[in-house]
């Protein structure tokens, strides 16, 4: 049995290698340019102990009571723990304590929470702004929901930057469901997502990471530009519970 998901990984990961090569040919970039985040949520440890050992180096995870267990199991495979879900407040402490990359920051009172547990284990640990990109929303301050409107980037990018223990790195964005037309609604919510990273990058040069893309539409990611893309589905397969 783990033969076989073992084999099974393998092949569902060398075609999304395969997909993000074609996708980098195609916009002229470099495949090294790109990182592959494999979201392994709702999976077990045993899968992405597989992984590890296939080569896949960054891992994403969406709910802290399911990656901490996951990331302790795991500490002898030298991975990057990558946080993509909504994170309350209350949990910040801990996701500080193996998390190094939080993709979803999207209030001010998260940076101060997640300063204080990257102190507190005396770690620094990356942000990125989790950007609205669904047009319908209004462009009104923290959602709570889905990211900060874009025009509340720059004043929650100054936070971070002056967090002591944070690393302001970049951007991320989820496309807007469109059943109709995924691929063309997506490539127009990651255009939008590089225009504000070209902002931020006026003012905070360093904040270089683009997190969009997943196993539906990375390549419009790519095209787009983005540097990291998390990709779950493609590798794992469907999903057992809700996630
Ligand atoms: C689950 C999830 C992914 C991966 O989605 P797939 O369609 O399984 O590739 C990417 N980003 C976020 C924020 C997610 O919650």
């Amino acid at each position: 049995m783990s033969a076989d998901r073992a084999a099974e990984l393998a092949a569902n990961l060398s075609d999304v290698r395969a997909r993000i090569d074609a996708a980098c040919a195609d916009a002229g970039r470099d495949p090294s340019e790109v990182t592959l985040i494999v979201v392994t949520k709702t999976w077990p440890s045993d899968d992405v102990r597989r992984l590890a050992e296939l080569g896949v180096r960054d891992v994403g995870e969406n709910r802290d009571q399911e990656a901490s267990p996951k990331a302790q199991a795991t500490a002898d495979c030298g991975l990057r723990w990558h946080f993509i879900g909504q994170l309350q407040t209350n949990k910040a402490a801990s996701v500080a304590r193996y998390v190094d990359v939080v993709h979803s920051v999207d209030r001010p009172s998260l940076v101060a929470a997640l300063d204080k547990g990257a102190m507190k284990a005396g770690r620094s640990i990356g942000c990125l702004i989790e950007v609205n990109l669904d047009p319908a929303e209004p462009d009104t301050g923290a959602t709570g929901r889905g990211g900060v409107a874009p025009a509340s980037v720059a004043e929650l990018a100054d936070a971070i930057a002056a967090a002591e223990h944070l690393d302001l790195l970049g951007v991320m964005g989820v496309a807007p469901l469109a059943p109709d037309d995924q691929r063309a609604a997506s490539a127009e919510a990651f255009a939008r997502l590089a225009e504000i990273s070209a902002d931020l990058r006026r003012e905070h040069p360093a904040a270089t990471v683009i997190s969009a893309g997943m196993s539906e539409d990375l390549q419009e990611a790519v095209a787009a530009g983005a540097t990291h893309l998390r990709v779950g589905s493609a590798v794992l397969g469907t999903r057992p519970r809700l996630g």
